[in-house]
């Protein structure tokens, strides 16, 4: 073999995790099919670390922002997208932009001129049967190689679109409004609060309301190789349903029946009455930081989100961990199929990495390829693996993917102060600095102690 690992895909995570394991010293063939007379939906050119659409890295703040402290753990392990972004780098005030094609050849002209790295220009049809190998083919993986990936992993274990449905941050939910509660209090073994479910009640009043909310909130067009999306029972957007009639969706996931709102208690209905409508939250992670709103994915676009779902009685407040989308996007169910190290239970020599992986976003798929080229690079010298910290922005994310995640809604996530462990006993306006400084110190230590790196 003429190589330590062969990499498939040569996107963001596939060069950043080529790039990591050559510093380390090992040799990476890195397959990438553009350049081969193929190309996905959405690239335009055949350089590696393409944007496919935005030239934004998002916040560079690492004080107060989840992403920028992200980029502060990547400059720290010398990431390639760093530093290629650094080269490339556009105004954009506090955000991380760049120039698409300096970046791209500036992420190319490093692996290229690596000795340990061999670019590839060819198309993989099926995960190898053995040899160490990272897939990190992205949300738009080629058909052949995605169904044979299908195959290993089992049907159900491969998306092809998220269905996002908003995801809110528990402590902007104002539970003066709402009860928690499962519909005919049918409550997993698992819950410790009483029920599975966070229930908004609504008037009928505030339902018809929010019903033309919904008609009239402006929605994004689906792209034009996104237009023939079947929609699937469990995945119809929101404003697709209500568009069938006004009541259809209280007989759908905003119906009320078997939930007792104990505020309207009276000695007819002792328990309390059931609301003419209601939005339930489940629970989305294993700190029940965040929760996502059932049934609620949707193309309305951000800005309409956020108005018409702060209209909803308890999120007047709400914080958004991620809004709602539609997207084509293939992507695994990561807690279920892959082990704490991103190798896949069944065929250990496989790894996976960025988006693919159910991540979201040209950052944090980076990070993930990262993750998985240090992870690989452990493997191949011997040494045991160390994640980062859960409190660290790498770490954090990390654990949700494979495994904090709850896996029955798994769904691309972002990285966001709500996949940390919660500093409660912090005032709410000092919170973002207070996870970031924590990070930091412990981000320090973990690279001391793995790299010798001074902290
Ligand atoms: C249309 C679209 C728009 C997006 N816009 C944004 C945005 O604005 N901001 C943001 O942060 N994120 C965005 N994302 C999400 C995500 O961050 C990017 O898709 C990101 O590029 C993912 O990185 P990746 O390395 O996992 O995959 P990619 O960067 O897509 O890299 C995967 C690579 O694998 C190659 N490949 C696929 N199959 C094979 C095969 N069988 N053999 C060999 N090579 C193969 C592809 O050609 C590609 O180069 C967008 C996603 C899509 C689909």
């Amino acid at each position: 073999m003429t190589h330590d690992v062969h990499i498939i895909g040569g996107g963001l995570a596939g060069s950043e995790a080529a790039w990591q394991l050559a510093r380390r010293g090992f040799k990476v063939r890195l397959s990438e099919m553009r350049g081969s007379g193929e190309s996905t939906a959405a690239h335009q050119t055949d350089g590696l670390a393409e944007l496919v659409c935005s030239n934004s890295f998002r916040s560079d703040d690492d004080t107060k922002n989840a992403v920028g402290l992200m980029h502060h753990e990547m400059r720290r392990l010398d990431s390639i997208v760093m530093r290629a972004g650094a080269q490339a780098q556009v105004p954009a005030g506090s955000a991380m932009a760049v120039d698409r094609d300096v970046f791209s050849a500036a992420v190319e002209r490093e692996l290229l001129g690596h000795p340990g790295i061999t670019v590839v220009r060819e198309k993989v049809e099926a995960l190898p049967e053995s040899g160490p190998t990272i897939v990190a083919t992205g949300p738009l993986t080629a058909a052949s190689l995605a169904q044979n990936i299908a195959k290993a992993t089992g049907q159900d274990s491969l998306a092809f679109f998220d269905a996002i449905a908003p995801i809110v941050h528990r402590d902007s939910i104002d539970m003066d409004k709402c009860w928690i509660q499962s519909r005919w209090d049918k409550t997993t073994e698992a819950s410790n609060v009483g029920g599975d479910y966070i229930n908004c009640p609504m008037t009928k009043e505030q339902y018809y309301a929010f019903h033309q909310g919904l008609m009239d909130g402006e929605k994004t067009e689906f792209r034009e190789w996104e237009q023939d999306t079947p929609y699937f029972d469990g995945c119809m957007p929101i404003e697709v349903m209500a568009a069938r009639g006004v009541e259809t969706l209280r007989y759908g996931p905003m119906k009320g029946v078997g939930l007792d709102d104990p505020r309207t208690a009276c000695e007819e209905f002792p328990q309390g009455r059931w609301p003419y409508a209601v939005v339930q939250l489940r629970q989305d992670n294993k700190l029940g930081t965040l929760w996502n709103m059932v049934g609620f994915q949707t193309k309305l676009k951000y800005g309409a989100q956020v108005e018409l779902f702060r209209t909803i009685p308890g999120l007047e407040n709400a914080e958004f961990a991620r809004l709602g989308g539609l997207h084509r996007n293939t992507f695994l169910n990561a807690p279920m199929v892959l082990d704490r190290q991103l190798r896949l239970k069944d065929a250990p020599h496989i790894r996976f990495a960025g988006q693919i992986t159910g991540c979201e976003g040209y950052v944090e798929s980076a990070t993930v390829g990262l993750m998985a080229g240090l992870m690989a690079a452990a493997e191949l010298s011997g040494e045991p693996w160390v994640a980062p910290p859960r409190s660290t922005a790498m770490g954090a994310l990390l654990s949700h993917i494979t495994g904090d995640a709850e896996a029955a809604t798994y769904q691309p996530m972002n990285v966001n102060f709500g996949l940390f462990p919660p500093l409660h006993d912090v005032k709410k306006k000092q919170r973002k600095e207070a996870y970031t400084s924590r990070a930091k110190m412990e981000f320090g230590e973990w690279l001391a102690e793995r790299e010798g790196v001074p902290a």
